[in-house]
């Protein structure tokens, strides 16, 4: 059933998946509908989108609804031009024209960005960033990344590649990264990079209590925090570097930026215990005023399941409030 008050729809497109959903001023979503994403080719990793597209907006009954729809995906998107440029996990690709193509066809104005800087617009929307003008978000999943708000807007950057911080460098010669790079944030403190590192130094730790689950390839993030707190040393080895390295690009974020706050997504962090950590090494190592001003380090309180259709809808309110 559809309310009566006008619905957005929001496509989130991730790796695995194309979601789309309809949501409500309010931020309910009403209906969505899942999606397989075919990334074989580009050939069909094109008509999976756009079938899933076509097949959501020609079945659904789909009224009262706003003239902008927004799509978030994983990548680089050329926010100017409704164009998703590409992704490192897909090299090579011709960009895909959402604007160009989707206008035509449908007559919706079409507002594209990444999943990252559309969930920040969810915060600023819907979550804990309302209460705030200046604040970060940040996503600690398979990758990492940042949106910054300054001032009330969301900073895209001259090429809408701001807020990448998965590729800060933090040390030298640590593991390759999927960038080129040697020296990035992503192989110490991501889900992907974490794991990696439990493969590689786990014959250096052959009792580790970790290490069927690693031999088996089913070791998740979660697993080494929790065999950190247990005093496995292979896992203790990993926490403190996921601590000391995101530690220090959020204290550096913080006195560049000066947020009131800093909301934390994504699927590695669901332990309290850890964000305490996290929090006591910026507050300790911050510069005393941005420190000062910095109110929390806190977790989202947005759902990993809509936090994507939220992103995909408010960054449609976002454009049609800029346009
Ligand atoms: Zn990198």
């Amino acid at each position: 059933m559809y309310p009566d008050e006008p619905f957005t729809i929001g496509i989130d497109i991730g790796a695995t998946k194309v979601l789309i959903g309809s949501v409500t001023q309010e931020g309910k979503v009403v209906h969505q509908q899942r999606y397989d994403i075919d990334l074989s080719s580009e050939q069909l990793l094109r008509s999976s989108i756009y079938d899933s597209i076509a097949n959501y907006i020609d079945l659904q009954q789909v009224r009262n609804v706003s003239k902008t729809i927004g799509i978030g995906v994983f990548g680089h998107v050329d926010f100017e031009h409704g164009e998703w440029m590409g992704s490192m996990r897909l090299p090579g690709m011709d960009k895909v024209r959402f604007r160009e193509d989707l206008q035509a066809k449908y007559g919706f104005d079409i507002a594209v960005d990444n999943d990252v800087h559309a969930a920040t617009l969810a915060e600023m929307y819907l979550g804990k960033g309302r209460q705030y003008r200046n604040f970060l978000y940040v996503n600690v999943g398979t990758g990492i990344a940042a949106g910054i708000v300054s001032d009330g807007r969301l900073v895209r950057g001259a090429a809408n590649y701001a807020g990448e911080i998965g590729h800060i460098f933090v040390g030298k010669d640590m593991e390759p990264c999927m960038c080129g790079s040697n020296w990035c944030l992503e192989t110490a403190a991501s889900g992907g990079g974490m794991i990696h590192r439990a493969n590689r130094w786990l014959m250096d730790y052959p009792d580790s209590i970790l290490a069927s689950k690693i031999q088996s390839g089913t070791v998740v993030s979660v697993d080494i925090f929790r065999a950190a707190l247990l005093g496995d040393p292979l896992a203790g080895k990993i926490h403190q570097e996921f601590i000391w390295s995101m530690g220090i690009v959020l204290v550096n974020l913080v006195n560049i930026l000066n947020p009131e706050a800093i909301i934390m997504g994504g699927g590695v962090l669901q332990d309290e215990w850890l964000m305490k950590e996290l929090s006591t090494f910026v507050f300790e190592h911050a510069a005393k005023v941005p420190s000062n001003a910095l109110k929390e380090i806190t977790l989202t309180e947005l759902g990993p399941q809509v936090v994507g259709l939220l992103g995909a809808s408010c960054l449609a309110w976002n454009y049609e409030a800029m346009n």
